[in-house]
């Protein structure tokens, strides 16, 4: 296999990479470099044999058609896109053109190509929002609620447009929320924690009662490349750690994990701030991952309480790798601003 990442030096993206080249495959990483991207994520593996890097917009055709002449990668795993909710709010065009018209013209270069799989990674925000009860499947119909989710659901349907008009061998999953080591500093749990040690106000939307679903980073990287090498053609798969927490939840149970491991004279819990809710807050996600488990004999490897401990050790241990985010321009300021 000759694997070709899109969004390989963001979040996600760059635990599927160490992961790729720690189970000895090529990696090429074709990435944009947007501000969300972090090319020290990859500062483990960059000088292996293994790991070569492409720094291209996936919308740029001319781009991709050289990228893949010159790499002839076997597989593609997809994951570049505009991927925060609240950006997509403020100014959803780049949200458009990566996640719509990039993964149009990604199609397009792979079918030219000629690849033996094309796997697109989405999210469960495609499904909606839940009520108290239930769970998503792989056939909960799409429901999306922010211009993000609505870009991701459009992405998805072409992709199984491409599956089945040109015999693209596609095939697809939607996992629920992410978190651990390099979890860029604008999304809540880093700036729960960022902010906590800085003595901050912690933010938490409206009532802190919306419920998430959340699974380890390391984890998904697992479940992507078990999906990407054992899926069905044709087929998505839900990817989840079935670890629902409300938001307030999640937020004290970090703030308790840092009472304890960096005690100070005031309980984290303290600086929790309550502000506006985020227009059209998606209430409860939670993901049904039988199909991962019954099909492809996949389960997550930590429970939430062992993957939080692991994240905040990390955020404590590596101040250098966030310290150098917070200083670029408006990072960390997202949340709480409306
Ligand atoms: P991220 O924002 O951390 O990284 C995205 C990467 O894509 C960045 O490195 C960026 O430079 C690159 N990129 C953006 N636009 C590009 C373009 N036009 N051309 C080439 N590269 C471009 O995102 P993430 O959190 O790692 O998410 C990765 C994927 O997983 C996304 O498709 C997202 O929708 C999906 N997903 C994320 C989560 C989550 O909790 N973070 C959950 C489910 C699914």
């Amino acid at each position: 296999m000759k694997l070709l990442v899109t969004g390989g030096a963001g979040f996600i993206g760059s635990a599927v990479v160490r992961t790729a080249i720690a189970r000895g495959i090529e990696v090429i990483n074709l990435d944009k470099l947007t501000y969300a991207a972090c090319l020290d994520n990859l500062a483990s593996v960059a000088d292996s044999p293994l790991y070569h890097f492409e720094q291209a917009d996936i919308c740029d055709a001319g781009a991709l058609c050289d990228i893949f002449a010159r790499h002839a990668p076997t597989h593609v795993m997809h994951l570049a896109a505009e991927s925060h909710v609240d950006r997509s709010i403020d100014g959803p065009d780049a949200f458009m053109q990566t996640n719509i018209i990039g993964t149009f013209q990604l199609l397009q270069a792979a079918r030219t190509a000629g690849v033996a799989r094309f796997h697109h990674v989405s999210t469960d925000e495609v499904f909606g929002t839940l009520g108290a009860t239930g769970q998503f499947t792989e056939t909960t119909p799409y429901d999306p609620r922010s211009p993000y989710a609505a870009s991701k659901a459009a992405s998805d349907h072409l992709v199984r447009a491409w599956g089945e008009t040109y015999d693209l061998p596609v095939v697809l999953s939607n996992c629920s929320n992410n978190y651990g080591p390099y979890h860029f500093p604008e999304k809540l749990i880093p700036v729960v924690i960022l902010n906590a040690l800085a003595g901050k106000p912690i933010p938490v939307y409206g009532d802190g009662m919306n419920v998430r679903d959340w699974l380890y980073v390391e984890d998904h990287a697992d479940a992507l490349l078990r999906v990407l090498s054992d899926g069905a053609t044709g087929r998505s798969y839900n990817i989840g750690g079935e670890n629902e927490r409300t938001n307030i939840d999640l937020v004290r149970h970090i703030c308790a994990l840092l009472d304890a491991k960096r005690p100070k004279d005031t309980p984290y819990a303290k600086q929790i701030t309550f502000v506006t809710d985020r227009p059209g807050h998606d209430a409860r996600y939670a993901i049904d991952p039988t199909r991962m488990r019954t099909e492809l004999n996949w389960r997550p490897s930590v429970t939430i309480e062992e993957g939080l401990g692991k994240t905040v050790d990390w955020y404590l241990e590596n101040a250098a790798w966030w310290q150098a985010l917070q200083k670029r321009d408006g990072v960390g300021v997202r949340l709480g601003k409306r």
